[in-house]
């Protein structure tokens, strides 16, 4: 088991418990436990092996018996126990934003409401309105959301569709299947997941069916299910392999435009053979997504191409990781410079940085960078749009920043109008360099704010600055889409992992995903830029 899923489950034990109405002091160590495990990626067993686990802050006797039997059985009596005590769906409540285990008890206590579709007639009955804290703006709130969560079920993040992937590849190589190779959806790198298809060898169907349970749908595809997740398998001769890749892979639009069906040969020995064949350079799975991609060469970047990173959040404000860490990391990955990027004043929810501390961690920069070492830290700040577009800090403090990322953090639900205004001001401003997450959505779970991104791609283009492709999977922001008419207008992509810790470094793949399927090239990226040009282009002069 993953270490994170042990805190999924440590989660749903504090829920719980807090339905019960346990002791607070009980329910916060649980938090903190899981606070302070989050930002491990490694297994359970292997925490446990690095004496992680036994000397983590907030894990005392009882979470330790529960993390022990979690990785000796995979479950634990104390969440079945706990299970048996409620109905059974009353979890899945906590799927709405704003709805913690204090409020789904005053729903059950009030209303009996246990299960999404019970919340969602009381919503339209009007009754949540009437329980003391749930007003007429929470219970439409949560209104949408259900319906959201209706629309969206089944489908995954990319980075959660990785793990289950990583999971059933595992699962199958034990079995001795060396060959699953995942297709169609994963291997596009669409930004969600509704379906896991994998390309395996006809010779090991036997195999495959002994660990899964699988349906025949064609005489080619089985599907199955994991965890609840439709996976679909895919059968293919051994030496039409690379030929099944290409049409499993996908789209049905792409195989329309590259004539696939054309083909009369199905024995190739790589996909690129494939494409030579019909006479087409090599299109990566990624941009075969994007169906106003011209088919021809492209110069996309790769993990290497990525010389700064860029918006990163260290322990100054909600970041976890320190300064020393964040150098360490970023110079053993070989990046050039490391733009750190936390939080400015307004945000105080995640600890922003007034003056004062700002000036500290100016002053450990400087100290850092004049030991000897190949990264160089910037000083950047992730600063506050206010309201009315103005930043929030001012015109002094601003300038002495190395460069400046501006964003939306509140007051989502402005008018198109007003949020384009707002942004655009903020574009105008002579200190910010960036647009960060321009849209604020979460995939998922909330709806991007009402702008006018044609607009505001074209103030950004008139005005030399970048906007980001934040890479957090959760976001993907700028979306792909809207990548070719920025660069249409002269705007530069900023691949952005918004890393709030150094194992978040990796979400930088996610962007290299997006930045190719929106048909970015090198020169069209920022961090592809070496640090003298990054100076010179998107610094302080
Ligand atoms: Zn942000
Ligand atoms: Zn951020």
């Amino acid at each position: 088991m993953h270490l994170k899923e042990a805190l999924d489950i440590l989660e749903q034990i504090a829920f719980y418990l807090e339905l019960k109405g346990e002791n607070v002091f009980k329910i916060n160590a649980f938090y903190t436990a899981i606070r302070n495990l989050s930002n491990y990626d490694i297994s359970l067993n292997e925490a446990f092996e690095k004496e992680i686990i036994q000397n983590t802050k907030g894990v005392g006797k009882s979470i330790l018996s529960i993390l022990k039997e979690l990785n000796e059985k995979n479950e634990t009596h104390v969440l079945n126990e706990l299970k048996s005590e409620f109905p059974e769906e009353i979890y899945a409540l906590t799927q709405i934003r704003g709805l913690g285990a204090k409020k789904i008890k005053k729903l059950f206590d009030e209303l009996r409401i246990s299960n999404l579709d019970e919340l969602e007639q009381a919503c339209i009955e009007n009754k949540l309105m009437k329980i003391p804290g749930f007003g007429e703006k929470t219970q439409s709130n949560i209104f949408a959301n259900i319906e959201r969560i209706k629309k969206t079920k089944g489908k995954l993040l990319l980075h959660k569709a990785d793990l289950i992937k990583d999971e059933i590849i595992n699962q199958l190589n034990s079995k001795g299947i060396k060959i699953v190779v995942p297709t169609g959806s994963l291997r596009l790198r669409s930004k969600t997941i509704s379906q896991l298809d994998f390309l395996i060898l006809k010779e090991d169907f036997e195999r495959v069916s002994k660990s899964f349970e699988l349906k025949r749908l064609s005489d080619f595809e089985y599907g199955s299910s994991y965890k609840e997740h439709n996976v679909v398998f895919h059968l293919s001769d051994n030496n039409e392999f690379s030929y099944r890749l290409v049409e499993t892979t996908g789209t049905d639009d792409f195989l329309n435009r590259i004539k696939f069906k054309t083909l009369k040969e199905k024995k190739f020995k790589t996909e690129e053979e494939v494409f030579a064949s019909l006479t087409l350079p090599f299109i990566p799975p990624q941009a075969r997504e994007n169906s106003n991609l011209e088919l021809k060469q492209y110069d996309f970047p790769d993990k290497n191409s990525l010389r700064g990173l860029i918006h990163i959040h260290s322990h100054y404000s909600d970041g976890s990781s320190s300064l020393e860490e964040i150098k360490k990391e970023s110079g053993r990955l070989n990046y050039e410079y490391v733009l750190i990027c936390d939080h400015s004043k307004s945000a105080y929810y995640a600890n922003g940085l007034d003056e004062k501390k700002l000036k500290e961690q100016w002053k450990e920069i400087d100290s850092i960078n004049s030991t000897n070492s190949k990264t160089k830290l910037l000083k950047g700040i992730e600063c506050d749009i206010l309201v009315d577009g103005s930043l929030d800090f001012d015109d002094g403090i601003l300038s002495q920043f190395d460069c400046v990322i501006a964003s939306v953090h509140s007051r989502f639900s402005l008018s198109k109008g007003e949020m384009t205004n707002r942004i655009i001001r903020a574009l105008k401003n002579k200190h910010v360099k960036i647009l960060g997450h321009p849209t604020g959505r979460l995939l998922l779970s909330r709806d991007p704010y009402q702008i006018d991104m044609h607009e505001i791609i074209n103030v950004a283009g008139g005005e030399g600055k970048s906007i980001e492709l934040n890479c957090n999977p959760y976001r993907l922001d700028i979306d792909w889409e809207f990548i070719q008419y920025a660069i249409s207008k002269g705007v530069l992509i900023t691949i952005a992992p918004d890393a709030h810790s150094i194992t978040e470094f990796n979400y930088v793949k996610y962007g290299l995903d997006m930045a190719i399927k929106g048909g970015a090239e090198k020169k069209d990226i920022v961090n592809c830029l070496t640090l003298e040009e990054f100076l010179i282009k998107f610094c302080r002069k």
